[in-house]
């Protein structure tokens, strides 16, 4: 949907090549500005690292960057994820925060890996990683990679679909922060956490009681999500006190549903999200 005159236009939810994305932090803010956002944010999983690098570029591009993470938790036993958004990038305690979940990360897939090797699905981590240089963190996408790359399947959804998938037969869940752990590192480092695409959450009664969590807001507007469920969300968020955002999820091309842009935040959440930032940069 093209972009109405005067409105500020922001998607706050992709990921990069520092995580699972395909295209670099600097492709993003190209396509941002060719479809003339006011910004964006970039929610690489279990690292910050994005921002400090291209927030000179975004400016020059005319964009506004907002620090962006997507951190995976649990919370009673479902895999939930937790974006932060106007923190200070260079706080320590979440770097570290991240640096941790991705050394877990390097377990499970670890583990991961074995049960593939077992099933005769041979592959290794040098490889794994040799496909997607630049990340930071990795995660079963790259594994999937590596598994269309010898042939094994045809594609990453095939790939999810037969092993890697929750509950498939080479899924390891993996040691993780709690959901609670995520709100309040995101908060120590000065900024707002929300509940990523709470639709996708299997266990519906788990719901309500994560919301009595202290976040900010609900990922309330998301990717191809339709109008009925975007008021579902925005209405619950509000019932609770908090605000709603809204991004594509756009991973590039390898997860080709969800275009950059195929969702964004209401304009009040950029002001909330712009002001926040702006404080948590004054305190520099
Ligand atoms: P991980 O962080 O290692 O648990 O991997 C989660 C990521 O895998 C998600 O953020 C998506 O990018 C991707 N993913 C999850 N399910 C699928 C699927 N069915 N097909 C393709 N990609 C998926
Ligand atoms: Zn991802
Ligand atoms: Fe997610
Ligand atoms: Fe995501």
């Amino acid at each position: 949907m093209p972009v109405n005159p005067g409105e500020r236009r922001a998607d706050l939810h992709c990921h990069s090549i520092y995580s699972d994305g395909t295209c670099t932090p600097v492709e993003l803010i190209d396509v941002a500005a060719s479809l003339g956002h006011w910004g964006l944010s970039i929610t690489d999983h279990d690292t910050t690292e994005a921002y400090e690098l291209v927030k000179e570029y975004a400016a020059s591009r005319g964009i506004v960057l907002i620090p962006g993470v997507e951190l995976s938790t649990t919370f009673q036993g479902e895999a939930i994820h937790v974006l932060g958004y106007s923190f200070d990038s260079r706080d320590e305690g979440l770097k570290e925060f991240c640096r941790i979940h991705r050394q877990r990360r390097e377990v499970r897939n670890e583990m991961m890996r074995e049960k593939l090797v077992a099933r005769g699905l041979t592959v290794s981590i040098e490889e794994i990683k040799a496909l997607s240089p630049n990340a930071i963190t990795y995660g079963r996408p790259h594994i999937a990679l590596a598994l269309v790359q010898r042939g094994y399947v045809p594609d990453v959804a095939t790939a999810f679909h037969l092993y890697l998938a929750s509950g498939k037969c080479c899924y390891v869940e993996g040691e993780k922060w709690t959901t609670q752990q995520a709100i309040e590192a995101v908060r120590s480092a000065g900024g707002v956490a929300v509940l990523a695409h709470p639709h996708l959450i299997k266990t519906k009664s788990l719901i309500e009681p994560l919301l009595t969590l202290p976040f900010d807001g609900i990922e309330a507007f998301y990717a191809h999500m339709g109008a009925i469920e975007n008021h579902r969300w925005k209405e619950i968020a509000e019932r609770h006190g908090m605000f709603s955002t809204g991004g594509s999820d756009f991973h590039g091309k390898i997860k080709p549903e969800g275009r950059f842009g195929s969702s964004w935040a209401p304009e009040s959440t950029l002001d909330r999200l712009y002001y926040v930032l702006s404080k948590v940069s004054r305190s520099h």
